[in-house]
């Protein structure tokens, strides 16, 4: 017991903050000196690189980007795991949370950037390629079945990268972490002498260990078209964004599941909650 509580007590707080995956992301960590919290630091913020080179639907040779229609293809074991856990969920919530919204997604950033909603011809042609009905996942390969479609796993990439991240940092010994990518927190075990981690969320401060934490419509992410707010996130109906901007925070024990929730709740609000009792998540409510 003493020698326990002598050990915690040498641990030190780091933290360290890095561009990447589009955003800021914030790793907090105990570690019993600055070598050893720099090297956690550089395999961590090192594997979220590594995965956004995988995932970015923004970055045109990303392994995600080069996916087209066609015969099935082998990839890599981080974007089959994602795609599958995204699956899922799409077929848990009857497609209100869907990585083949790829071309909706598209046209809604190009509508914004014109400050105009697109219209009903643009918007069919864009739904009329996707539906995670037509992309298939077996043995490690993935076949997308309608020409014209593209995947991105914006909805789930970050949740999925803060976990893997936090994952590194264990295996390095150094568990007690927090990785922040943007709004996707996966949380370690507690500080020393803690029960958890301090996370501020809806009005509330909670104190986690061991989860994910993820909140989706928050208000930076809002667009305005011809006055009216709109969300990034997507109607899978309407191909236009989500118009009321209501924060979403999904606990889950991993990081993929809290950020495809949040996402997914956003769209169908409380419906959604019936299929996040399937992933043993919590909604946080105000
Ligand atoms: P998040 O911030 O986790 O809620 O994810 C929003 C991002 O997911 C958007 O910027 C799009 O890239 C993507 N997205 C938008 N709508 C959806 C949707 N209905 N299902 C899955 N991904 C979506
Ligand atoms: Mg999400």
């Amino acid at each position: 017991m003493a020698l326990q509580v002598a050990g915690a007590g040498e641990l030190q707080r780091f933290e360290a903050v890095e561009p990447h995956m589009g955003t800021l992301v914030r790793i907090t960590l105990y570690a019993p000196d600055a070598a050893t919290a720099s090297h956690g630091f550089k395999a961590a913020f090192g594997r979220i690189r590594q995965l956004d080179e995988t995932l970015s639907d923004y970055k045109p040779d990303s392994e995600l980007s080069r996916l087209r229609a066609g015969p099935a293809v082998r990839v890599s074991a981080d974007l089959y795991r994602v795609l599958t856990a995204a699956q899922r969920i799409a077929k848990d919530t009857n497609g209100a949370f869907d990585v083949t919204l790829g071309p909706a997604v598209r046209l809604w950033r190009a509508a914004r950037r014109e400050g105009r909603l697109p219209s009903e011809q643009e918007r069919r042609a864009a739904l009329a390629k996707c539906g995670y009905q037509s992309l298939e996942l077996k043995k490690k390969t993935v076949r997308m079945l309608k020409a014209g479609m593209q995947l991105d796993v914006g909805g789930i990439a970050k949740g999925y990268a803060a976990g893997e991240a936090l994952a590194v940092l264990g295996a390095l010994h150094m568990r007690r972490a927090l990785v922040a990518v943007s709004g996707d927190l996966a949380i370690g075990a507690p500080p020393p002498g803690k029960r958890g981690w301090r996370v501020q969320a809806r009005q509330q401060t909670l104190e986690l260990r061991n989860c994910a934490v993820s909140t989706s419509g928050d208000r930076e992410q809002f667009v305005e078209v011809g006055g009216k707010r709109y969300s990034h996130i997507i109607d899978p109906k309407t191909a236009i964004g989500l118009e009321s901007s209501q924060e979403v925070t999904v606990i889950a024990r991993q990081g993929s599941i809290a950020d495809a929730l949040a996402t997914a709740i956003s769209v169908m609000g409380k419906e959604g909650w019936q299929p996040a009792r399937h992933y043993h998540a919590r909604i946080v409510t105000p």
